[in-house]
């Protein structure tokens, strides 16, 4: 089922912050900056140190990466058991194929400055995948793909000053922007290391083999 708790109710539902909003997650008007307990009526008096159970941690832990990527539970689990049936490290697995989502890739990129909103480009089809138009944020990108903007896309009030928010942008090692052109180049499938967030796979796997 979609996730329509607002967004920051989720951050805080988690207890971390999961950038759904862009800039505004830096500033002093971030939601769990200015209320940083759980949401709901007992959430102020509940006790910060309190020892969570393995299963409650967990649980947590899946929960935060489904909901940093917008993915629903369903969807989610598919994307493990993909993981789990390929060759390799299950959890080296699972962290690139949740990054390699076009939606991501276009938010690791700085096109968008958040997931949602990448998302919402990709559908309205801004962006262009080896020269083909591509609605669909949860399209895989593999090594040597290279997204650009569409051309009748580039005056869009959504792209203003983004050679600078590119600039200012951490791109991770797999993927390489050229910001003249405005175009990103995936350049090899991301390594544990790529990993910008305080998510710990090894615990999402333990969840799941239980
Ligand atoms: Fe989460 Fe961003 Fe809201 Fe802060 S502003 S609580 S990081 S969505």
């Amino acid at each position: 089922m979609k996730n329509i708790d607002p967004k920051c109710k989720q951050c805080r539902r988690v207890g971390e912050k999961l950038m759904l909003k862009g800039e505004r997650c830096n500033s002093p008007k971030c939601g769990i900056a200015k209320r940083p307990f759980a949401p709901g009526f007992h959430g102020p008096k509940a006790r910060p140190n309190a020892k969570k159970s393995d299963y409650a941690m967990q649980l947590n832990e899946k929960q935060k990466a489904r909901k940093q990527y917008l993915l629903t539970e369903h969807q989610f689990r598919i994307i493990f058991d993909k993981a789990a049936k390929k060759v390799g490290n299950t959890e080296k697995l699972l962290i690139q194929l949740l990054e390699m989502r076009l939606d991501n890739t276009v938010y690791r990129m700085g096109f968008a400055p958040s997931r949602p909103e990448a998302r919402q480009l990709v559908n309205h089809g801004h962006f262009n995948v080896n020269g083909k138009k591509v609605t669909i944020p949860s399209c895989v990108v593999k090594q040597g793909d290279v997204i650009t903007i569409k051309d009748s896309s580039k005056r869009s009030k959504k792209f203003t000053n983004l050679a600078s928010r590119i600039k200012s942008a951490e791109i991770p090692g797999w993927l390489n922007m050229n910001i003249e052109q405005l175009t990103g180049k995936v350049l090899h499938e991301p390594a544990a290391k790529d990993l910008k967030s305080n998510l710990d796979p090894h615990v999402i796997v333990e969840f799941y083999s239980r």
